[in-house]
């Protein structure tokens, strides 16, 4: 079994570069064992399809070092927080038993961003209670309930509980949302329709963000995250 540090839970394949993939490549560079399960293959997208995203989600995969890359293929845009899609959410955390979940903001300019929120949430804590079987290849799966679960923060402005400064992983950061080329500013693509995330200027946002953050603590770049739970820390100097 591969048990995973991190397991990245995001609607639609993209969010978790845009979001955390900075912080990914951070704890993949210490060591720790990340994966990601994308709930749906985002075939909903203005621009190129689903067999695309597939192909560009595994290339950013590469690039990011993801010890695992797997689709849970929810419906796009139509999935809820219901108990038959919180089974296979429940299926994938018990499959990884990950310490920390990291999933979409709670709430934000895509409406799915939020419902995904709010569907890893109920399901990295139903994942904990016995009485829930789930099974995996036939075999039943062992209750699980990870320490922590995280939202990262992407179009919608929102005050992080924490940030993590990610100024030496920028660049790689920066290739893993090129992988999407289909999704971003690309001159190959230019017979396609123009949407929101498509524009030269997007990527500049994204970076305004992050420096915006980074200010914050004194770095150049950081990126955000909030947590209904209250966190801790071993002492005040690990804060900054
Ligand atoms: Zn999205």
């Amino acid at each position: 079994m591969l048990k995973l540090d991190i397991l990245v839970l995001s609607v639609h394949p993209d969010d978790a570069e845009l979001g955390c993939s900075g912080t990914i490549l951070k704890h993949i560079a210490h060591g720790k064992k990340v994966g990601m399960v994308d709930l749906t293959r985002g075939e909903l997208g203005t621009r190129g399809s689903a067999e695309i995203r597939d192909q560009e989600a595994a290339a950013s995969a590469k690039i990011l070092g993801l010890a695992v890359r797997e689709n849970l293929g929810l419906p796009d845009g139509f999935f809820e927080n219901t108990r038959e899609y919180q089974l296979k959410v429940i299926a994938a955390i018990r499959k990884y038993q990950p310490s920390i979940v990291i999933t979409n903001a709670y709430h934000d300019r895509h409406p799915d961003h939020g419902r995904a929120n709010e569907l890893v949430e109920t399901s990295a804590f139903l994942a904990g209670l016995r009485k829930i079987e789930t099974s995996v290849e036939s075999a039943l799966q062992d209750a699980w309930r990870p320490d922590l679960v995280l939202h990262f923060i992407q179009d919608n402005y929102i005050r992080p509980d924490i940030l993590i400064d990610v100024t030496d992983f920028w660049d790689k950061k920066i290739e893993s949302i090129r992988a999407f080329g289909s999704q971003f500013h690309n001159p190959e693509w230019e017979g396609e329709p123009q949407t929101y995330i498509s524009s030269p200027e997007f990527i500049n946002v994204v970076a305004a963000r992050a420096m915006e953050f980074g200010k914050s603590i004194g770095v150049k770049y950081a990126e955000g995250f909030t947590s209904r739970k209250i966190l801790g820390v071993d002492n005040l100097f690990s804060l900054k």
